[in-house]
């Protein structure tokens, strides 16, 4: 086990702790499963309201 912790995984702790408010039904999940595909040094979240379906996205670069 290593304790070295990547920008990614530093990146990915602050969104798992984070609130996500759905734009489209303002649903809030606080405990949000966020789908995260990497590409480069792009880091895109996806967060599928469990409500109505609706898909919030966010970019991060490293
Ligand atoms: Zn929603």
């Amino acid at each position: 086990m290593s304790a070295y912790r990547s920008p990614f995984d530093r990146l990915r702790q602050k969104f798992e702790e984070s609130t996500v408010e759905c734009g489209h039904c303002g649903y809030r999940d606080t405990e949000a499963g966020w789908r995260v595909t990497a590409t480069g040094s792009r880091v895109q979240y996806q967060f599928v309201c469990p409500s109505c379906d609706g898909v919030e996205t966010r970019e991060m670069r490293l």
